[in-house]
């Protein structure tokens, strides 16, 4: 379990708190936050970007160019299948790293409770997924260069995947998976169908 205060006192939400759709979609999120299990990826410093789609590709527009050096390339919420994305920096500590979690809100009106969580589950895990995999390969990474170290991350997370490629979607079902382990079944189903 996840303590709301002490995740929120390293957590930045960019927004305006006060948009009535928030009323709804703020307790399902932070119950999805305290759900989340005791490790240690989710002690990362946080930036959410919560918002309309017209607002969402606003924040990036003016935000990403500046942030690029550090995240890479922004998401392209243009592309009206993108609902929600996860960037992050790891660097060799918690404390050296960070994450973006931007969910595009537009659809939420219609949508159910679970639909809802299993979409902050699904980019929680698109952070825990990378993290716990490089953790896994350690002894493996240490003994690359830093160029061949980079390939084989990006390899090993599925960074570079293309939207809409078959290998998207298996890469999906592996997020999926890790939201799974998390402890949101019943939330992944409703995403699912
Ligand atoms: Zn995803």
């Amino acid at each position: 379990m996840v303590d709301l205060e002490r995740f929120y006192s390293r957590n930045e939400t960019f927004g305006d708190p006060n948009l009535p759709i928030m009323q709804r979609v703020k307790p399902l999120y932070e119950k999805v936050i305290q759900r989340l299990p005791d490790e240690e990826q989710f002690q990362i410093r946080s930036f959410f970007v919560f918002n309309y789609r017209d607002e969402v590709i606003k924040y990036w527009a003016l935000n990403g160019p500046i942030l690029r050096p550090v995240l890479g390339p922004e998401p392209d919420f243009t592309v009206i299948s993108i609902e929600g994305n996860c960037m992050f920096v790891f660097g060799d500590s918690i404390e050296h790293s960070l994450y973006y979690l931007t969910i595009v809100l537009d659809d939420f009106p219609q949508k159910s409770d679970d639909y809802i969580k299993g979409m902050f589950a699904h980019e929680f895990a698109e952070l825990s997924f990378p993290w716990r995999t490089i953790k896994e390969h350690q002894n493996e990474l240490q003994k690359l260069g830093k160029n061949a170290r980079k390939v084989r991350i990006n390899q090993l997370t599925k960074i570079d995947v293309k939207v809409g490629t078959q290998e998207y979607f298996e890469k999906e079902k592996l997020i999926n998976q890790e939201a799974i382990r998390l402890g949101f079944q019943k939330e992944i189903t409703a995403l699912e169908n």
